[in-house]
């Protein structure tokens, strides 16, 4: 099925509601998923350290990337994973609505820089996962960005060989040893060019972490990250 046709289909089978707030979306916009208010909605994560991206503590260095492998460079994320974008990803992820990837790439463009170069690469699920849910939802923000930004895209090149728990209620720690050596990488031939691998919420970063090795392994020579939204700092402390 076409990206166009599938975009139809979820607006007959859907009511013209917003999915986040139920509001009609505006006539003028017929193909959005989101409504305007709720892209208002949604907060920008403003800059903070220079490699991960988190605001930084009143004093002293980062300690949010201060455990992450050197093999991730960077890692920007759009929005706070707060209501407007929290009812995003879930609809997203749970919800069949592929399309949503259109709405969240168009919020990404919108608040982070145009990368300069590079391939953009999907965090891959396991096969089970990708087969029971019928698209890789990170797969989807990343053809949106690809036609915004006009960077290729290479789903193949990475693969997730280990389904991993879900991380939800795992600590930092564990989530770092329960992500470690999921993914594989196509080895990088002699023109390989940067990597930004895309996902849609940073949670520690331990998943971007994992698969950014797995790349820097396979011989990839450098490798960022953008995500659409990112786990508030209290969750965080919540999760432990
Ligand atoms: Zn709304
Ligand atoms: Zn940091």
């Amino acid at each position: 099925m076409t990206p166009a046709l599938g975009r139809a289909l979820e607006r007959f089978v859907l009511p013209n509601a917003c999915v986040a707030c139920d509001r009609a979306v505006p006539a003028h916009e017929p193909d959005a998923l989101v409504c305007g208010v709720c892209r208002t909605r949604l907060r920008t994560v403003p800059e903070g350290c220079g490699r991960c991206g988190q605001p930084l503590p009143p004093i002293g260095p980062c300690r949010f990337c201060r455990d992450w492998d050197d093999a991730l460079d960077r890692a920007r994320s759009a929005v706070w994973l707060d209501a407007p974008a929290r009812a995003m990803v879930h609809h997203l992820k749970y919800d069949s609505l592929p399309g949503l990837g259109t709405d969240i790439g168009a919020v990404m463009t919108r608040r982070l820089p145009r990368p300069a170069g590079g391939i953009l690469v999907p965090v891959p699920l396991a096969r089970p996962r990708h087969r029971a849910r019928g698209y890789n939802q990170a797969a989807a923000i990343a053809r949106a960005l690809g036609l915004r930004w006009r960077v290729p895209v290479r789903e193949a090149l990475l693969s997730r060989i280990r389904d991993t728990a879900t991380q939800t209620a795992l600590t930092p720690e564990a989530r770092a040893a329960n992500v470690a050596h999921a993914f594989a990488a196509r080895a990088a031939g002699r023109r390989s060019a940067p990597v930004i691998l895309v996902d849609d919420v940073l949670t520690t970063g331990a998943t971007l972490v994992a698969a950014a090795r797995a790349l820097r392994e396979a011989g990839w020579p450098a490798v960022t990250a953008v995500t659409f939204a990112r786990a508030l700092p209290y969750d965080l402390r919540a999760a432990g």
